[in-house]
């Protein structure tokens, strides 16, 4: 479904991709874990067209892809909930959500892919009016994750949905990227909570400084020493 080959990224004269080599499936959920700075959000970026690439190519479904803008990826059916959960604090639960549904114009096929998201998000259904930054930060994130699944992505990528939020929460958020893999829709995960990500993915990439170090099945790499050692100490 995506597969990014050597794929280069700069900011400026900095270089965070040093020719990354990803593989997802159709179906799968793959994780990209690391430490900070190693280029798992820039992976991201690059693929919904947040950064432009210097080299390399991006393929999603037999289209090339790299630098496209994110707006056209969106259309293909890749959607991208960024680090940090940016939804738009001003804005009511419902026009955040109605903004991951800006292609489409028919009301019903709105309201159904609303349902849709409350059935994962219940307590969104509850909140329709509250403004999105006044919500709490694991609600947030759903928040995000729903707005993204009201376009009805094929390829959902995710930067950290854990982030920040109590272990009780975190817990449910991997709980619903597992229904959502489930319903058919591929994950692409970065997580820092490499123990947690690495129990619900496939397969897994170990990046670093810009490379890709490591890759296997979820389990394999969680029974890895090297990456036991690094990142699940
Ligand atoms: P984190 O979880 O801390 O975000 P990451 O693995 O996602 O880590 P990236 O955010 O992809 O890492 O960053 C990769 C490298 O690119 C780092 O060295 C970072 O400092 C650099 N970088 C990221 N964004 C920018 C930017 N806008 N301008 C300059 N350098 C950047």
């Amino acid at each position: 479904m995506l597969q990014l080959r050597n794929v280069e990224t700069y900011y400026g004269g900095i270089q965070a991709l040093k020719g990354i080599d990803v593989l997802v499936d159709k179906g799968e959920i793959v994780t990209l874990i690391g430490s900070n700075g190693a280029g798992k959000s820039t992976t991201l970026k690059s693929v919904s067209g947040l950064v432009k690439i210097q080299n390399g190519s991006i393929v999603y479904n037999e289209t090339e892809v790299s630098n496209k803008p994110a707006h056209e990826t969106t259309l293909l059916g890749i959607a991208h909930v960024p680090e940090g959960r940016r939804i738009f604090p001003k804005l009511s639960v419902k026009e955040n959500l109605l903004m991951g549904a800006f292609s489409v114009k028919n009301k019903s096929v709105i309201d159904q892919r609303m349902e849709k998201v409350f059935r994962y998000f219940p307590k969104l259904k509850d909140r329709l009016e509250q403004k999105g930054g006044t919500m709490s930060g694991g609600e947030q994130q759903m928040l995000a994750i729903g707005r993204a699944l009201m376009m009805e992505p094929n390829l959902l990528m995710l930067d950290e949905p854990s982030m920040g939020l109590a272990p009780i929460i975190v817990e449910q958020i991997f709980e619903i990227i597992k229904e959502l893999n489930q319903e058919g829709i591929t994950i692409l995960l970065v997580e820092q909570n490499a123990f947690q990500a690495l129990q619900i993915a496939h397969r897994g990439y170990v990046i670093q400084t810009g490379e890709i170090k490591l890759q296997g099945k979820g389990n394999e790499l969680l029974n890895n020493e090297e990456v036991r050692e690094a990142y699940l100490a």
